[in-house]
């Protein structure tokens, strides 16, 4: 049996970015991913927004790598030509009980080390956004879009320059632990068993299940998985916005925002639908409710100018209605076998706070 220093299961931009630490941090590492590509699944099914850090509780994973990871993106982006845009965005209220929220949520982005928030009058927000109707916005400049397709060759072209290698076509279906570490088992047209010293299960949506399938992992460590599917609805013709659009956050979603990608195509979305499959499919049926929900700020839509456009879904480890879960990073510490981190519950702001989640799963494995 071959013998490997680190195994990440998931070639998506989260084990892509753990790759990439792990090698520059002089680890030998293998990504046997799945599927026949690089992000095929939520990484290249999301809002494609460089968040800045707004939302989420003070000291929480997802507050302090979302924050240090946003800076490290445009910093990565920047340096490695990689296409974003720093185009800011605006968190909108649309009646006096939501005006009195917006104060709520910039301080709790302040708590957590958001730069530049400012709470406009409408007038101010219409100056900036003619085609907007609110009562109030929050500025947030520090937001941004990026082609996450881009940073995910970038984070594979870095990775393998520092010595990985990633293997398509290899799901894993197994693993158990050995003292030393761990041995993986693919399945697949060509089966593997490989040892390993670290394995890393960056599997996303399917981080749960493949945890189940380890060994000696006991069952109380692997959270169940509950998938939030969020629809998008893309707009014929040109943005009317310039900036990033978003209500006040609903429950379980930060509610239909309008986002721009770097071409200028706007789109809404991701709305909340819980489901028990991996289905993909937009129903054009939800384009009722998404008209409704967007006049709220932009009178202007016109019927008719929504088509389906794509999804996306959120790898929840809590069922509709709990509270939000942060993201769930579980090394030796948490689970008592050497040689395995596994992660779990990785939603959104897992783009932004890839580098910086990456940092951390690297730190975890030199402990
Ligand atoms: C609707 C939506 C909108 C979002 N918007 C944003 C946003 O605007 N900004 C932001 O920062 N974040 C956003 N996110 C979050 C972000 O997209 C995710 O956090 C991130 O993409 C997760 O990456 P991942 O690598 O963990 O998962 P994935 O991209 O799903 O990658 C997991 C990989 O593992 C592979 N795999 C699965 N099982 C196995 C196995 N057994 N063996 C080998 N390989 C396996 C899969 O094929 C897949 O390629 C959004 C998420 C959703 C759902």
């Amino acid at each position: 049996m071959d013998q490997l220093d680190c195994v990440i299961a998931g070639a998506g931009v989260i084990g892509l970015a753990v790759a990439r630490a792990l090698a520059r941090a002089g680890r030998e590492v293998l990504v046997l991913e799945a599927a026949e590509a690089i992000g095929t699944e939520t990484s290249s099914r999301n809002s494609e927004v460089i968040h800045a850090g707004i939302y989420y509780p003070a000291d929480s994973l997802m507050a302090r790598f979302c924050v240090a990871g946003r800076r490290a993106l445009y910093e990565f982006c920047r340096h490695r030509g990689v296409p974003h845009r720093n185009c800011g965005k605006l968190i909108v209220a649309t009646s006096a009980d939501e005006d009195a929220r917006l104060a709520g949520i910039k301080a709790r982005a302040e708590a957590n080390g958001v730069e530049g928030m400012r709470i406009l009058t409408a007038a101010e927000a219409q100056a900036m956004e003619p085609a907007l109707a609110c009562t109030s916005a929050l500025l947030s400049p520090a937001t941004g879009i990026i082609d996450s397709h881009a940073y995910m060759l970038a984070l594979q072209g870095e990775a393998e320059a520092a010595g990985a290698a990633v293997v398509f076509h290899a799901p894993i279906d197994a693993a158990r632990a050995v003292p030393g570490g761990m041995v993986v088992r693919t399945g697949g047209a060509e089966p593997i068993t490989l040892g390993c010293r670290l394995f890393v299960n960056a599997a996303g949506l399917h981080a749960p299940a493949l945890a189940r399938r380890i060994d000696g992992l006991a069952e109380a460590h692997v959270p169940a998985a509950y998938y939030a599917k969020g629809n998008y609805f893309t707009l014929s013709g040109r943005s009317p916005f310039s900036r990033l659009i978003y209500p006040v956050p609903v429950p379980g979603g930060l509610g239909v925002h309008l986002t721009i990608d770097l071409g200028g195509q706007a789109r809404f979305g991701p709305d909340v639908e819980w489901v028990d499959q991996l289905d993909y499919r937009v129903d054009p049926r939800r384009a009722d409710g998404f008209y409704a929900a967007v006049r709220r700020y932009w009178p202007g839509l016109r019927d008719g100018a929504l088509q389906p456009g794509y999804a996306g879904i959120r790898p929840k480890i809590v069922p509709q209605g709990a509270p939000a879960q942060d993201f769930v990073i579980q090394g030796p510490r948490a689970h008592g076998l050497a040689g395995l981190i596994n992660l779990f519950g990785i939603e959104s702001p897992g783009l932004t706070a890839s580098l910086a989640l990456a940092d951390h799963v690297a730190a975890i494995a030199a402990e």
